[in-house]
């Protein structure tokens, strides 16, 4: 198999909005060759503030075919990829039209007329980043829980303490609680104190996985397991979600739209087999970097992502014309 690169910046755009990302971050595209002809695409985009290696680790890394769970999973894709392009059929289906978050990386930058203009698009859920300023994320989590059209996942990315998770609980009216799905990773998982968040309102488990049991089998402190397929084996990780009871989330990890694609593959088919286990997905970051030939590529309506031109993952013509570079043979 013979692997090769292009890697690529995703520009933070000039006119920030609510959504948009804070800075500009790089990745990779990797493109593989298997020796029967098939070739698959798929992204590559760690977040080393969250734990990832760095870009260029992992690369170094794979070109020893020494892999890193990104990279098994980039080449579970680029197969995945490479089947459905050699079979000439898309990976989106058809037959699952499926709603995505808003995602809100900027409370400061919420407006009232952008949510009633979100609502009118379709959404339903709205996805914040916590963390920041808890004062003001609390308010924002009150005045969207009174519009009662949206429901609201909060993601702390553990940043919070439990002391200051505490304390955002008491800012947070008793009266919106029945509009706040679950609080994703508030704090660094603990037992017993993610279980007392549990008892007021539903936990998800995103990052915090990793200092979690899970990996000991044991079941975590939370209801919501939401599953990243660019960090994580998708089917064991579903059976063992489904044997605990554990609702499942597909988000993408905000990195090229290509990844997003495969993502939003993995959700379309996951919902199609566990309908009733499956939240809304939180794929849609499309919009939260200047926009690129790929990302115009993807037709949007509100919450739905439709169908991309193409085979496998999409943007056949936009992927062929890239400049590539081999790092490995074997
Ligand atoms: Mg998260």
């Amino acid at each position: 198999m013979k692997v090769f690169i292009h890697r690529y910046e995703l520009k933070a755009p000039l006119h920030p909005s609510a959504s948009s990302a804070r800075a500009s971050r790089v990745g990779c595209l990797l493109r593989i060759e298997w020796p029967d002809g098939r070739r698959g695409f798929a992204d590559l985009h760690p977040w080393p503030e969250l734990g990832d290696g760095p870009l260029d680790e992992q690369l170094a890394a794979l070109e020893r075919f020494n892999l890193t769970p990104l990279s098994e999973q980039a080449i579970y894709f680029a197969d995945r990829d490479a089947r459905a392009r050699a079979a000439g059929e898309p990976l989106w289906r058809s037959g699952a039209r499926i709603r995505n978050n808003f995602l809100v990386n900027d409370v400061t930058r919420i407006t009232d007329d952008e949510l009633g203009r979100l609502s009118k698009e379709g959404f339903t859920t709205v996805k914040i980043k916590c963390g920041g300023d808890i004062e003001k994320e609390a308010a924002i989590v009150n005045r969207i829980a009174k519009r009662d059209d949206f429901f609201v996942r909060l993601d702390f990315n553990g940043r919070a303490t439990p002391d200051s998770f505490e304390r955002f609980m008491s800012l947070v009216h008793a009266e919106s609680d029945h509009r706040i799905e679950y609080v994703e990773d508030p704090f660094p998982y603990d037992h017993a104190t993610w279980g007392d968040v549990g008892r007021r309102w539903t936990v998800g488990i995103d990052y915090e996985l990793a200092r979690s049991p899970w990996a000991r089998g044991e079941k975590p402190a939370a209801d919501v397991f939401i599953l990243k397929p660019a960090n994580m084996d998708v089917e064991s990780s579903v059976r063992t979600a489904i044997d605990w009871g554990m609702d499942i989330t597909v988000t993408s990890v905000m990195g090229h739209p290509v990844g997003v694609l495969h993502a939003h593959a993995v959700a379309q088919d996951l919902h199609l087999k566990h309908g009733a286990r499956m939240r809304t997905a939180g794929c849609l970051t499309l919009g939260v970097y200047q926009r690129d030939p790929f990302a115009a590529d993807i037709p949007v309506d509100g919450p739905f992502i439709g169908k991309p031109p193409g085979t496998g993952v999409g943007f056949d013509h936009l992927l062929e014309s890239l400049l590539w570079t081999p790092i490995s043979e074997r």
